[in-house]
């Protein structure tokens, strides 16, 4: 068996069983047992739904920044082992608990790449990351004033800029080639990383990613009264499409 398929032998049934809804306790149960019987993989995710099943969506409160921050890796470190406990959380409730308000613990810059699935790189789910995607990730005006309502209005208490393996918009705009459209209206965000770093992808990729994360925090007065009283970090980082994993840069 190869891992791809272990992967999907062991969390298939958990996502698949949500959309039922009326049966979930039932389904749950059936599922421990299912899992119980199998393999030591299979209870340590057992062990996972009834420790992350209770909702989490308003524990927001309880984070500090460097605490919103380790929960994302820590969510980053089991996509990364594939022991993804997100799809196992009780969806019904989360969306029950979200209904009046939301309580993101933390605002995410990403790449609209479909290769960065952002609540599955950190193993998230309903009401819990305030996710932007724009290619390339970058502050725009319009970018700012989401973060800054995630951050000012949602209480998010911290941001991550990520940029990510294999980044067409970085790489077009290190290319300078013409272009269809309005695509290029992307490229005077990103010229300065290239400025910066040179025509190296990942440098260029990893330059950006810190570029608009500290645009974010000077730029924006909301953001930068934020970190000011230490309620709010701006980090940025770097995601490997190979490995799955993320770094932060600073
Ligand atoms: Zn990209």
């Amino acid at each position: 068996m190869n891992s791809q398929q272990h992967s999907i032998d062991e969390f298939s049934p958990a996502c698949g069983m949500q959309p039922g809804g009326a049966a979930k306790d039932s389904s749950r149960r059936k599922f421990l047992q299912m899992t119980v019987g199998g393999t030591a993989a299979g209870l340590a995710v057992a062990a996972g739904i009834e420790l992350t099943a209770p909702p989490r969506a308003l524990s927001q409160s309880t984070f500090t920044p460097d605490a919103a921050l380790r929960e994302l890796m820590e969510g980053n470190k089991r996509f990364v082992a594939e022991r993804l406990t997100a799809c196992q959380q009780d969806l019904a409730g989360l969306k029950q608990h979200t209904i009046e308000k939301q309580e993101p613990f933390a605002g995410v810059l990403s790449c609209a790449d479909s290769r960065v699935p952002v609540e599955l790189v950190f193993d998230q789910s309903i009401g819990q990351i305030f996710v932007n995607r724009i290619a390339g990730n970058i502050a725009t005006s319009e970018i700012i004033a989401s973060l800054e309502y995630g951050a000012g209005v949602l209480g998010t208490k911290v941001i991550v800029v990520m940029g990510h393996g294999g980044c067409g918009a970085v790489k077009a705009t290190i290319q300078a080639h013409e272009v269809p459209g309005q695509i290029s209206a992307l490229y005077p965000h990103i010229q300065p990383a290239v400025d910066q770093a040179g025509p190296n992808l990942e440098a260029a990729t990893k330059a950006n990613a810190k570029i608009h994360a500290a645009l974010l925090r000077q730029s924006s007065t909301v953001i930068a009264a934020l970190v000011k009283q230490n309620k709010l970090k701006v980090v940025a980082a770097y995601y490997d499409i190979g490995t799955g994993a993320v770094s932060v840069l600073e």
